[in-house]
């Protein structure tokens, strides 16, 4: 995965983020083979317009046939905090399940590792639908 620094893809528009996110597929089990897709924040004059990395990375990865994911890792150069995926992200990560493991890295090359289903708890997913 590339540094926040070295994916500078965004559009100047507003935010100060940039954000690389990636997947990796999940092995076996009839998926295809591990893989890893990057996004970037693609940001529009309109704001709500705009999509963050994540779900860029992802959509990349389910155009290409891609549906089994396993982790994520998210970077950005906001300084002394831990980047994390907005809730619109968790969400979306959330409709491939909850075993994610999602990387919180800083600038500094730190990160923390929290599953979806501790950033998202109580989650609705797909599988509630069916429950009607
Ligand atoms: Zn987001």
């Amino acid at each position: 995965m590339h540094s926040a620094g070295e994916l500078h893809r965004t559009s100047p528009v507003g935010s100060r983020h940039r954000i690389p996110a990636g997947e990796e597929g999940k092995e076996g089990g009839g998926g295809k083979t591990a893989r890893r897709e990057e996004g970037c924040n693609v940001e529009n004059a309109c704001y709500s317009l705009g999509v963050c990395a994540e779900r860029t990375a992802i959509q990349k990865a389910i155009s290409e046939g891609h549906t089994r994911f396993r982790a994520m890792a998210i970077a950005s150069d906001m300084g002394t905090d831990f980047i994390v995926p907005c809730g619109a992200c968790r969400q979306v990560m959330r409709e491939f399940g909850k075993d994610w493991d999602v990387y919180l890295t800083k600038p500094d090359g730190t990160y923390i590792v929290k599953t979806l289903d501790e950033l998202l708890p109580l989650s609705f997913g797909p599988e509630d639908l069916k429950k009607v």
